[in-house]
């Protein structure tokens, strides 16, 4: 007899891995406790898979030999619960197309920067050549793509929620960019639990796997020194470059392994700000792990585009620039974005609050921002944070009221920044609906 495998949840990552799963001999069931989107209905139906959505019906999930569960389903769930009751083993989607390929898998956590890194190292690798896939939070599901394709790598985006289902996988390179409070909620408001969570990246490793890490993290710092790793450690830092890893001298990105050296001016790098140097070196180091050429590395990180909503420099209207950070929903986020505005700047702010504390922001605003825009149903807490600051500030509730008063408030040469450092529910679908409606009302200025 075949044996079952459920799968928690029907859109990218679950209609994946009932493809993988049916390929590899198992008979497949799908459950969506929601509705399921159109276009993942249809390719259920199409394949003929058997499914059901509204609902989640115990007894046939409980049959189950191994469970597939959309990141998005909290481990409290009570049909988590109930399988791990009945000691079902329940795994995350990467986990279990790990299991059915041999490439090599690059893979990127940390609490920003992940999607930047992911798409920038992608880029390098397909650029120089190298058959890679993109997977994870982006692009297609990873179990879809190891039904379906062959690839000699795999770039895989890895959130703390898909780590957490994650056991027997192994990252050949692994990268771990910062670790800033997030998603506590998840984490029963336990910080170590989340920082536990990211570190699962490195687990299995051998000493012939390489962990990338920033060594200037605050929090990734001295959990590396309580912690026995086995993998061959590199470091990025914008200090030293060190002896082996990558840092920071004359304006230079440098990059020290074994012989080789990577030297590149800041200047030529696409991806602008600290952060951003924080991502290049990290891709830059994979790309050197895997033997690309120093030259053909520079083009790369020269020529990338970014991604859309991520510092993203969208339009000058009468020389006032405008920049789309919409994807900015904490506040280290916006933090990052503050810090790396050249030009007086009229701050958009706002939204879902996930326990910001503003007073991280104080310096930076002080320095780089004229005027407050506040987007959110409820900005009190905004308006209290920098209401001794004797700025500008005013409050809006849709996104065109926000970016008029924005360009009001500009002068030419100035800036718009974007940057909400919170979830966009109250206003917003999601965090790209706002992007696209900032995009929308600054065309129509
Ligand atoms: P993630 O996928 O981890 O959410 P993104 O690449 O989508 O990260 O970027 C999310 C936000 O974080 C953007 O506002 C971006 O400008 C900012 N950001 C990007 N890289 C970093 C970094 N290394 N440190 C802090 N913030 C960053």
């Amino acid at each position: 007899m075949n044996k079952i495998a459920v799968i928690l949840g029907a859109a990218e990552s679950g209609v994946g891995a009932a493809i993988l799963a049916r390929k590899q001999g198992f008979d497949v069931f799908v459950s969506d406790l929601g509705a399921i989107k159109q276009k993942y209905k249809a390719e259920l139906i199409q394949r003929g898979f058997d499914f059901e959505e509204g609902q989640h019906s115990e007894v046939r999930i409980l049959e189950a030999d191994l469970v597939i569960k959309s990141p998005g389903i909290p481990d409290k769930a009570p049909i988590i619960k109930a399988l791990k009751e009945k000691h079902i083993p329940v795994i995350s989607e990467i986990e279990f197309a790990g299991r059915y390929t041999s490439a090599k898998k690059v893979c990127i956590t940390g609490s920003n920067g992940k999607t930047t890194t992911t798409m920038l190292i992608h880029h390098i690798f397909q650029q120089a050549g190298l058959n890679a896939g993109l997977a994870g939070n982006v692009g297609q599901s990873m179990a879809w793509q190891v039904a379906e394709k062959d690839f000699d790598y795999y770039v895989i985006e890895l959130s703390s929620f898909q780590l957490d289902g994650m056991y027997e996988f192994k990252a050949d390179i692994a990268i771990l960019l910062n670790i800033t409070p997030d998603h506590l909620d998840r984490y029963e408001y336990n910080m170590q639990n989340y920082i536990d969570s990211k570190f699962r990246i490195t687990q299995n490793q051998t000493a012939s796997d390489v962990f990338i890490y920033c060594a200037d993290d605050p929090v990734i710092k001295p959990e590396m020194l309580k912690r026995k790793m086995v993998a061959r450690c590199i470091p990025f830092t914008l200090g030293e470059p060190p002896a082996e890893g990558a840092g920071f001298k004359d304006h230079k990105l440098i990059i020290n392994w074994g012989k080789n050296i990577f030297t590149m001016s800041i200047l030529d790098i696409a991806l602008q700000g600290n952060h951003n140097t924080y991502n290049s070196m990290a891709a830059g180091i994979s790309g050197m792990v895997v033997n690309i050429r120093s030259e053909k590395i520079r083009e790369s990180m020269a020529d990338f585009k970014g991604v859309e909503h991520r510092l993203e420099r969208f339009l000058k209207v009468h020389g006032i620039e405008f920049i789309n950070d919409s994807k900015a929903t904490n506040i280290n986020s916006t933090w990052y974005a503050l810090e790396s505005m050249t030009q007086k700047t009229v701050w958009i702010v706002g939204g879902i609050d996930k326990g910001n504390d503003y007073s991280e922001l104080y310096d930076l605003v002080k320095a780089k921002v004229k005027a407050i825009v506040c987007l959110g149903i409820d900005n009190s807490k905004i308006l209290d944070a920098f209401r001794n600051f004797g700025l500008e500030m005013v409050e809006t509730q849709s996104m065109m009221d926000a970016v008029r008063s924005a360009y009001y408030l500009a002068k030419k040469g100035e800036t718009v920044l974007l940057s909400p450092a919170c979830a966009s529910f109250d206003l917003f679908e999601n965090y790209e609906d706002r992007g696209h409606q900032f995009k929308q009302s600054v065309r129509e200025l």
